[in-house]
């Protein structure tokens, strides 16, 4: 039986060598999820296919689906990020982005947020307008939210109230109220995380705003810095697993 030819729009994640001319693409698709991919030729001076096994490029890729990986026939590029290979802090940045969706995503089940949100957070570095930081807080939320491990950040989770003394309890999963937590949370050491008031409405603001118009605001460096230690606990408590790639973003003097 012929292979058969399946056109995909996805983003290349990672490209390693193979053989003498050849390379291996991780690829986030909208309707497949994530792949692996043979670029037959890709290391070829002059090659037409070579552009497309680039890391960040984003595109229309037409493949060959195999028994038990895919190869690339053609892909139409629409967009390559330049500007993410030049500078190496935004390259630091952007792989760890690439390793988390990597993480959060697999074969045959379809990703279309995970790949639009990589492709605006790309965009958004690129740009430059908003720092790299804040970039990866926005990127880290939007993600637990897509993911379904959004925290409940606009009302107490026992008694639905949203004034007064609320702290993020990580085990329930959001806010608890004063009284809520002395009653819950009375048996467990948690103690609540506190939040300010400007670091909550960026929370959720990331939570709300639609993809294309997330990489829209700025905080105070004094914000910047609490929404990031806040994500670092967010993710402690989440997610058990070393990224390869933050050794390197812990390296940058940030
Ligand atoms: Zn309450």
């Amino acid at each position: 039986m012929a292979a058969e030819l399946i056109e995909v729009t996805g983003m290349v994640l990672t490209a390693s060598p193979v053989k003498e001319y050849d390379k291996r693409i991780e690829l986030l698709t909208k309707e497949r999820g994530r792949i692996s991919a043979f670029v037959t030729g890709a290391r070829r001076v002059n090659s037409a296919v070579s552009a497309c096994a680039i890391p960040f490029t984003f595109g229309t890729y037409r493949l060959y689906e195999g028994r038990s990986s895919y190869n690339v026939q053609s892909a139409q590029i629409k967009k390559f990020f330049a500007g993410i290979a030049d500078d190496f802090d935004t390259l630091c940045y952007a792989s760890y982005f690439a390793e988390l969706a990597r993480y959060f995503t697999r074969e045959n089940v379809e990703a279309p947020d995970e790949l639009l949100l990589l492709y605006v957070a790309c965009s958004a570095m690129t740009r430059g307008k908003i720092s790299l930081p804040l970039v990866r807080v926005i990127y880290e939320m939007r993600m637990m939210q897509i993911e379904g491990e959004a925290l409940e950040l606009f009302q107490c989770l026992g008694c639905k109230t949203s004034q007064g003394n609320l702290r993020v309890y990580f085990s329930r999963g959001g806010f608890l109220c004063d009284s809520c937590a002395a009653k819950f949370m009375s048996e467990q050491r948690e103690k609540g995380y506190r939040l300010s008031p400007d670091a909550v409405y960026a929370l959720q603001f990331i939570v709300t705003t639609p993809l294309e118009r997330l990489f829209t605001f700025r905080v105070s460096e004094q914000i910047e810095k609490e929404l990031s230690e806040f994500m670092t606990h967010y993710y402690e408590h989440y997610l058990h697993h070393t990224f390869q790639s933050l050794a390197f973003l812990e390296s940058l003097p940030y």
